[in-house]
């Protein structure tokens, strides 16, 4: 008998080594509500992953960022109800628009960065001229994104910016700075146990304009805008201080985890030659989990993920369903041409990665892979 490769091993830092911290944070009463220990984990975080450019607002997950981010940026006068994002994403893109009153635009995507398709996106711009109130793009896995445009789409047709950036914590962009860092609409990340940032539930907001962030903190807090007088809307996104302190521990070993991974995705590169892959944007991509895309002429996905799980490998395939074929979205949203998107969707397969895989185990994952394909 072979050992179980799951798809995802999450590793968040151990509270149990952390007696002396929890017994601090007992000692001061303060359990939430912006405390101390959040107050050095953002500074941390802006210094050490943003290169002290901007701020950074943490939240209780990347869902509730995004909910408020949204709430606070979209356009949403007159026409403008929509919120165009990728269908190639996570539920959570989506749920968040429509909890901030937005519809949901759903664009495909380019099928060499995974990334939603800047000739897709300026068409719907057209068909729906004065009716978008934020554009919701979505870093792909972990990947980069042109940021510089998406400032100018959005201010030359008046709406909103928010990007979706919840696997991109240790992604790095052209200048080897932090994906995001100093940009001046919110990007939000996520901290949940399964990503590359692991802690337990855990989100970031990342913003140049520290006027915004502030606004965003008074959301994250009820919208009590003066002493336990709500000024605006909000709801209940902070970070507890034990978060905080999970999320303190991770960042200490946390450029060991990026670039263990980072070699794990160059050897199954190098292994896997005729699999396509997503193409980096950037310096240095954190990795979730490694996403590929099946050759053509293989056995149907079902059978290989079946095999792969009777040789006890793990896999997952994100996003199938990508986000138009679920019944709640196709209820709620409207779609552009999705043909890439489907295209994807169907053959994508997403292996196994975790900060204690080896390189060994790397190569039976392999294997089995190209066995599974050729049966
Ligand atoms: C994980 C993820 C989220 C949600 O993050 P949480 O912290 O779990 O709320 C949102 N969007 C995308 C694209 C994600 O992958």
């Amino acid at each position: 008998m072979s050992e179980q490769i799951p798809f995802l091993r999450p590793r968040p830092p151990r509270l149990s080594r952390l007696l002396r911290e929890l017994e601090a944070i007992e000692d001061s009463g303060i359990y939430s509500n912006y405390g101390p220990v959040n107050t050095r984990l953002e500074a941390a975080l802006t210094e050490q992953l943003f290169a002290g450019l901007g701020g950074c607002l943490t939240v209780n997950n990347a869902t509730s960022g995004l909910m408020i981010a949204l709430r606070e940026a979209a356009q949403l006068d007159g026409e403008r109800c929509f919120a165009l994002m990728p269908s190639f994403t996570f539920a959570a893109t989506a749920q968040a628009a429509i909890w901030a009153g937005l519809v949901p635009l759903f664009c495909d995507i380019d099928p060499r960065t995974w990334n939603a398709d800047p000739d897709a996106e300026d068409l719907l711009r057209r068909r729906y001229a004065g009716r978008i109130a934020c554009f919701v793009p979505y870093a792909c896995f972990g990947n980069g994104l042109d940021l510089a445009r998406y400032a100018r789409i959005a201010a030359t047709d008046g709406a909103g910016l928010v990007v979706d950036a919840a696997a991109s914590l240790g992604t790095l962009d052209d200048h080897g700075r932090g994906f995001g860092a100093g940009f001046e609409h919110p990007v939000v990340y996520s901290m949940h146990a399964t990503k590359t940032f692991a802690t337990a539930e855990a989100g970031l907001i990342h913003c140049a304009d520290v006027e915004r962030l502030a606004r965003l903190r008074v959301m994250g807090n009820f919208g009590f805008g003066r002493k336990r007088e709500a000024t605006m809307p909000g709801l209940n996104a902070k970070l507890s201080e034990i978060g905080a302190l999970l999320a303190l521990a991770r960042l200490e070993d946390f450029e060991h985890v990026v670039t263990h991974r980072a070699s794990l995705a160059e050897a199954y590169r190098t292994r896997l030659p005729e699999f396509s892959f997503q193409q980096p944007i950037g310096r240095r991509l954190a990795y979730q989990f490694m996403p590929v895309r099946l050759p053509d002429n293989t056995p149907p996905r079902d059978a290989i993920v079946q095999a792969l799980a009777a040789e006890d490998i793990g896999v997952a395939h994100y996003f199938s369903p990508h986000l138009a074929e679920q019944a709640y979205f196709a209820s709620q949203c409207v779609c552009g041409d999705l043909t890439e998107t489907q295209r994807l969707s169907q053959r994508t397969l997403s292996l196994p990665m975790s900060d204690l895989m080896t390189e060994a185990e790397l190569e039976r994952v392999c294997a089995a892979l190209r066995r599974a394909c050729r049966t």
